[in-house]
C-alpha cells in the first residue's frame, strides 16, 4: 500500500498510505470480523462496518488480538459472535469497487472459523478467484475450525508464537514487567505474546483459575466428595468460554509442574501468586509421570465437552471424579 516503499520492498512508515494503514483506516483495506447482531437481532442483520470504530480502537490497544478480548471489548460475553451472510455480501460489494489509490485492494478477514456456512459459501468463488489486484488475507486462530472448502482455496502459512525468550524481553522492555513476572508469563503463555499480555492484564481472573486448580487437586487427593460438590457449584456458574480456558490453564499448570519435577526447579504460575498456598515441590512429588496422560485427557475432554454444549456441572463433576481416580 506504501507510496514510497524502501528499496527492499518494505513500507516507509511515513507516507499517507502508511499512516492510514497504521490507523486501520486505509480506504483500500477492508476488514471483516465476527460481530454480534445486537439485542434481539441475528448477527446477519449487521455487518462489521457498524463495529469498525470499536474494532479500530481494539486493534490499536491490542497488538496481539485475541477473540475473547474482542468479545469483552464490545461487552458481548453473553452473545454469539459470527461472520454472517450479510457480511459476505458487503465484502463482495466492497471488493467489486475500484480501489481508491489505483493500487491493491485488501480484505482482512479476521477469524474465518467464525464464518457461518452460508457466509462462507458466498465467499468461495471470490476466495478461489479474486479480482485483479485484490488480496484476501484470512487470519485464523484455529485452522481446524475453518471449513475445508475454504482452506482448500487458500495458501496456508502458519505463524508460530514469538517464543518464550522473545516474549519475556518484550514484556520487560515494552510493558515494564518485572523480570521474574515476565519469565513466568512467557512460560505460562508458551511464548504467545497475546496470551501473556492477557494474563498480565487479568491477573485476578487467572488467580481464580489458580485457586480452582489448587482446590481440585486437594479434593482429588483427599477424595473429598463434599469439596467436589462445592467446587462443581462454583465453577458451574462460570461461562462456557471461561470453563474451557480453565481446562487449558489446568493442562498448562500440570505440564509446568511435571517439568519442575523432572528438572528439580523451574517457574510455575504459583510463583506469581504467593498469596495462594501451594507447595510446588511437595505436589511435584505426588505427581507421578504415569498420571500425566490421564490428567491431560481429563482436561482435554472437559474442554471438548463444554464446547459441545453439555451441562457444565455434569462435565465438571465427571472431571472431578476422574481426577480422584488418578491419585
Ligand atoms: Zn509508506
Amino acid at each position: 500500500m506504501c507510496d514510497q516503499p524502501n528499496p527492499n520492498g518494505g513500507a516507509c512508515g511515513f507516507c499517507d498510505a502508511c499512516v492510514q494503514s497504521s490507523l486501520f483506516s486505509h480506504p483500500d483495506v477492508h476488514f471483516a470480523f465476527p460481530i454480534s447482531g445486537g439485542d434481539g437481532e441475528g448477527a446477519s442483520s449487521k455487518t462489521s462496518d457498524q463495529y469498525l470504530p470499536e474494532f479500530r480502537t481494539y486493534l490499536k490497544t491490542n497488538p496481539f488480538p485475541m477473540f475473547k478480548n474482542w468479545i469483552s471489548s464490545i461487552s458481548a460475553q453473553k452473545k454469539v459472535l459470527q461472520i454472517g451472510v450479510k457480511e459476505s455480501s458487503a465484502v463482495l460489494s466492497k471488493l467489486s469497487l475500484k480501489s481508491h489509490s489505483g493500487k491493491y485492494k485488501i480484505l482482512v478477514l479476521w477469524l474465518p472459523e467464525k464464518l457461518s456456512s452460508a457466509a462462507a459459501n458466498k465467499l468461495l468463488k471470490t476466495i478461489e478467484e479474486p479480482n485483479e489486484k485484490t488480496v484476501l488475507l484470512l487470519i485464523t486462530h484455529d485452522l481446524s475450525g475453518v471449513l475445508p472448502t475454504i482452506i482448500s482455496r487458500c495458501l496456508v502459512f502458519s505463524i508460530p508464537p514469538l517464543g518464550g525468550k522473545q516474549v519475556e524481553r518484550w514484556l520487560n522492555k515494552e510493558r515494564n514487567v518485572a523480570p521474574d513476572t515476565a519469565r513466568v508469563l512467557s512460560k505460562m503463555s508458551c511464548g504467545d505474546p497475546g496470551l501473556a499480555l492477557d494474563y498480565l492484564e487479568n491477573r485476578e481472573n487467572l488467580k481464580v483459575f489458580a485457586e480452582a486448580f489448587v482446590s481440585s487437586m486437594k479434593i482429588s487427593f483427599k477424595k473429598d466428595f463434599q469439596g467436589l460438590h462445592l467446587w462443581v457449584e462454583e465453577l458451574g456458574s462460570w461461562g462456557r468460554g471461561q470453563t474451557q480456558e480453565y481446562f487449558t490453564f489446568s493442562s498448562t499448570v500440570i505440564s509446568e509442574i511435571a517439568k519442575y519435577k523432572s528438572m528439580g526447579s523451574g517457574e510455575v504460575i504459583f510463583d506469581w501468586f504467593p498469596e495462594i498456598s501451594f507447595k510446588t515441590e511437595g505436589f511435584s512429588k505426588l505427581l507421578k509421570y504415569s498420571y500425566l496422560p490421564m490428567f491431560m485427557s481429563v482436561f482435554d475432554e472437559g474442554k471438548i465437552d463444554i464446547g459441545r454444549n453439555l451441562n457444565p456441572k455434569i462435565v465438571l463433576f465427571d472431571a472431578g471424579i476422574r481426577m480422584m481416580e488418578i491419585f
